[in-house]
C-alpha cells in the first residue's frame, strides 16, 4: 500500500497537522490520482470539529479534488494516464438501490461512500483530498474540461455541483427570480450559475461589504439581511431561494420572501435545527426543501456547463501550512470566495 503525505485533524479541537496515510493498491477498476489542488469546504470544518457528530481521528478531509491520473487498473475504460480529473464528495455507492439505479447515487439508500469520514467498502474510514494522492473507482472520477483552469476547478466538485443541482432541479431559467442567502463558497457559485442559467439573481448577505463583488459575479440586486427593511421590501418576490448559510438563521423570515409556489432550498448544513412555522408555508403554497451535493452525471453536466459558460470560482490559493488560518477566515466569513490548497506544498 502506498504511503502518501497528508494534512489531518487529530482531534476536534487541535489544529490540523502534517501526517502520512496509506492509500489502497490500485484495483482493477481503480484510478490513482496525483492531487494538484484541493478546495476547503465549510463541511470540512463542521466534520473535523465534530459538529455533525463524532468522527474517528486522525481524519483527512477535502472533497473538492483535482489532479492527474498516474495509474489505472486493468479494467479501467473511462480514464487514462495523464487525464485531468476531479473527485467530489463521494467515492462510491451501493449501485443497486432504487436511488442508485435512478442515477441519484448521492441519495443512495444504503448511504453513499463519502470521500472522507465514511466507512469504505473494505471497512476502513475514507480519507479525503488534503493529501498528495487518492485511489478512486473509475466511475466516481470526473473529467475536468480543458477550458477550466486547473487551480480554479477544485471548488466546482462540491460548491459547484451542490448549487447547480437545486438550480437545475427547480428548473431555473430566464424569468426565474432567484435569491441566494450567504455569499461564501457555495453562495458565490450559486450566483454565477443562476445568472448563467438566465435568472434574475438577488444576494441576501449579512452586510453590504461584498456588494460590489456580488454584482460583478452576476447578481442583479444585493441586500443586507441586517437591515430589517430588506424583508419588507422583498416580501412575496422569489421563485427559489438557495440558503447556503452554515449557521442557524430565522428560516420563517426568509420563507416570507417566496412568491406563489416558491421553494426555499437549504444547502447550508448548520448543526442546529431550523424551526419552521407551518403558517410560513401556507401563504403562497410555499415549500421548504433540502438538497445534498449532486449525482456523478450531474457533476459532469455542471463541469461541462461551467466550461461552456466560462464560469470558474473566485479562489485564493494557500499552502498546506496555511490551512488552519484559512479555517479561521472561513468561520469569520472572510473568504473571497473559496480557499484552494496548492497540494504541491504537501510534498
Ligand atoms: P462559507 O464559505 O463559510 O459560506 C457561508 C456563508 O454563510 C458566509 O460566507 C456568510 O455569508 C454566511 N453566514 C455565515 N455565518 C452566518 C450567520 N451566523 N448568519 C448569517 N449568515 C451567515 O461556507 P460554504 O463552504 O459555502 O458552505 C456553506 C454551508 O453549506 C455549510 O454549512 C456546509 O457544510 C454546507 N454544505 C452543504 C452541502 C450539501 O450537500 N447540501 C455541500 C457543501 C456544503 P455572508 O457573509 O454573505 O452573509
Ligand atoms: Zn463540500
Ligand atoms: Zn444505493
Amino acid at each position: 500500500m502506498p504511503t502518501v503525505n497528508a494534512f489531518a485533524a487529530t482531534s476536534a479541537s487541535e489544529p490540523l497537522s502534517r501526517t502520512t496515510i496509506e492509500r489502497r493498491d490500485v484495483g482493477a477498476k481503480d484510478v490513482l490520482i496525483e492531487i494538484a489542488y484541493s478546495g476547503i469546504c465549510h463541511s470540512d470544518i463542521h466534520t473535523v470539529r465534530g459538529e455533525w457528530g463524532d468522527i474517528t481521528y486522525p481524519q483527512v478531509v477535502g472533497h473538492e479534488i483535482v489532479g492527474t491520473v498516474t495509474e489505472v487498473g486493468s479494467e479501467v475504460t473511462l480514464h487514462k494516464v495523464g487525464d485531468r480529473v476531479g473527485v467530489g464528495c463521494m467515492v462510491n455507492s451501493c449501485r443497486e438501490c432504487e436511488n442508485c439505479l435512478a442515477g441519484e447515487e448521492q441519495y443512495c439508500l444504503n448511504g453513499n461512500t463519502g470521500t472522507y469520514a465514511s466507512v469504505d467498502r473494505d471497512g476502513s474510514i475514507t480519507q479525503g483530498g488534503y493529501s498528495t494522492h487518492i485511489v478512486v473507482v473509475e466511475d466516481f472520477v470526473l473529467r475536468v474540461p480543458e477550458a477550466i483552469p486547473f487551480e480554479k476547478a477544485a471548488p466546482l466538485l462540491c460548491a459547484g455541483v451542490t448549487t447547480y443541482s437545486p438550480l437545475a432541479h427547480w428548473k431555473v431559467g430566464p424569468g426565474s427570480r432567484v435569491a441566494v442567502v450567504g455569499m461564501g463558497g457555495l453562495g458565490h457559485m450559486a450566483v454565477k450559475i443562476a445568472h448563467a442559467m438566465g435568472a434574475e439573481v438577488t444576494v441576501l448577505s449579512q452586510s453590504l461589504s461584498k456588494q460590489e463583488d456580488g454584482l460583478r459575479l452576476g447578481a442583479d440586486h444585493y441586500y443586507a439581511t441586517s437591515d430589517p427593511e430588506t424583508f419588507d421590501k422583498l416580501k412575496n418576490t422569489f421563485d427559489l431561494i438557495v440558503n447556503s448559510v452554515s449557521a442557524k438563521i430565522d428560516i420563517n423570515a426568509y420563507l416570507s420572501l417566496l412568491r406563489l409556489d416558491g421553494t426555499l432550498v437549504s444547502v447550508g448544513a448548520p448543526p442546529e435545527p431550523l424551526p419552521v412555522q407551518v403558517f410560513s408555508l401556507f401563504g403562497n403554497r410555499r415549500s421548504f426543501a433540502g438538497s445534498g451535493i449532486g449525482s456523478i452525471r450531474e457533476t459532469q453536466e455542471m463541469l461541462d456547463f461551467c466550461a461552456e459558460h466560462d464560469i470558474a470560482p473566485e479562489t485564493e490559493l494557500v499552502g498546506a501550512d496555511d490551512i488552519n488560518e484559512a479555517y479561521e477566515r472561513v468561520l469569520a466569513s472572510d473568504v473571497r470566495y473559496r480557499f484552494v490548497i496548492d497540494v504541491s506544498t504537501l510534498g
